[in-house]
């Protein structure tokens, strides 16, 4: 006999007792997605390594540090990390730029990054999220942090951060990152080791540092003086002063965070991140932003998009467990023959119902029952003479003998 194999570091068993919250959170994605129009996309789990270079982008840690990456017939295949690449991917190969636009999907699933697993970070986990292809105008933005909301206080979190900021077009953000860069020279052998990569292949992403000894340089007054400029390119303003306009039209509050860069390549234009304060820590659940040079990248023809991503095991840590619903009926029998027929009668008239299959004593029976089900049914020897039942609602202690045709509208009216 070896030893008992043990789950791998980062990953979590979702059990039977913890499974309903789960289903609800998904529930509630489905519902409030389909109610906005969007249409479920399921796309595999690995996908060619170089989607995730080209996509996510080869300057980034997802991309660098945090793939599950292996050869399988010479091909380099690699666990999904984020699911943005993927849904361009089979946005482009099943030719939906042919649809009417807007295209609109949601998807739901694992993802894999080789991180440092502690609290509400793991190395499985998972995300569900949105994408719009097709509108390039801010309203689209608007529709998208609205729906994030929407779906953030359908599953209860009502204390929410929404921060917003416009990360401009390539062509301006090319010039704020030579501000940046020059502004940061002297201070370059100050900064981690990260940070010093980061300066020369995407000095954006400095502002993302998570480094105490970092973000306490960039807190410096001439450096704060650039970050906090506004230098997006005339275009770009307007299309974030517009984005403006509609969020405070729809009563979101908003917080400008000019250090919001996110930790992908592929945004441009308006990036947000969501932070809930339920349970008193922040916590921060949904990332997303706009993405209108991410298809053609992938050799699509050029579609604007925006979409968002949140991780459901943070969703999860910050909503109450929902408890497992209780059986509609436990059959309580003499006679495992009767007990299994009149169990599967039940279950054919639409409610769950369970039997004692270990065939134990009457009492120990119905002591099963109260702790399982709302109704106990009982179909013992002198209720088969007759072709009756008793049922008893579990909760009223009240009980009565009914015909099986009756049976179905009592449990249907009580339940
Ligand atoms: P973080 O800054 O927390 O690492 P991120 O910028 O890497 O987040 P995204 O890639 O935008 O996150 O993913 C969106 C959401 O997915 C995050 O807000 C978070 O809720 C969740 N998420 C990301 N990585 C993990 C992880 N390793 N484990 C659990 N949830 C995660
Ligand atoms: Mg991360």
């Amino acid at each position: 006999m070896g030893n008992i194999i043990k789950i791998q570091k980062g990953c979590k068993d979702i059990l039977p007792e913890n499974v309903t919250t789960w289903q609800f959170i998904e529930e509630k994605a489905r519902e409030t997605f389909s109610k906005a129009g969007f249409k479920e996309i399921r796309t595999p789990i690995f996908e060619a390594t170089e989607l995730f270079q080209r996509g996510v982008g080869d300057t980034t840690d997802i991309v660098n540090k945090e793939m599950y990456t292996f050869e399988k017939s010479e091909r380099s295949i690699t666990l999904r990390p984020e699911n943005t690449a993927g849904v361009v991917r089979a946005y482009i190969e099943n030719g939906m730029h042919k649809l009417p636009t807007p295209v609109k999907l949601y998807y739901m699933g694992p993802m894999f990054r080789y991180e440092r697993p502690q609290a509400g970070r793991q190395r499985q986990f998972s995300q569900v999220g949105v994408e719009m292809f097709g509108i390039e105008t801010p309203v689209a933005d608007a529709e998208i942090i609205a729906l994030a909301v929407d779906y953030l206080k359908s599953v209860g979190l009502n204390d929410l951060d929404v921060e917003i900021n416009s990360i401009g077009c390539p062509k301006c953000r090319d010039e704020y990152k030579n501000k940046i860069k020059e502004v940061l020279k002297d201070e370059l052998p100050n900064l981690c080791e990260d940070c010093q990569v980061r300066y020369y292949k995407n000095p954006l992403r400095l502002l993302d540092c998570k480094v105490d000894s970092c973000k306490k340089i960039f807190e410096k007054p001439e450096i704060q003086k650039v970050i906090q400029s506004d230098y997006i390119c005339d275009e770009c303003s307007k299309h974030f002063e517009e984005l403006k306009l509609y969020l405070e039209k729809l009563n979101i509050k908003y917080k400008i965070n000019k250090l919001l860069v996110r930790g992908l390549d592929y945004y441009n234009r308006t990036v947000f991140e969501i932070k809930s304060n339920n349970l008193g820590t922040q916590n921060a659940v949904c990332g997303g932003g706009r993405y209108d040079t991410l298809v053609s990248n992938l050799s699509g023809q050029p579609t604007p998009a925006i979409g968002f991503a949140m991780g459901m095991e943070r969703l999860i840590s910050l909503i109450p467990q929902i408890e497992n619903p209780k059986l509609d009926v436990f059959v309580v029998s003499d006679n495992m023959a009767n007990a299994l027929y009149c169990t599967q009668k039940i279950r054919e008239m639409g409610f769950s119902a369970e039997f004692d299959l270990n065939n134990r004593k009457f009492s120990k029976q119905l002591e099963k029952a109260s702790k399982v089900a709302n109704f106990a049914v009982f179909y013992c020897e002198n209720e088969v003479q007759k072709n009756v039942v008793n049922i008893k609602n579990l909760s009223l202690s009240t009980q009565k003998e009914v015909s099986f045709e009756e049976l179905g509208s009592i449990l249907h009216n009580e339940r």
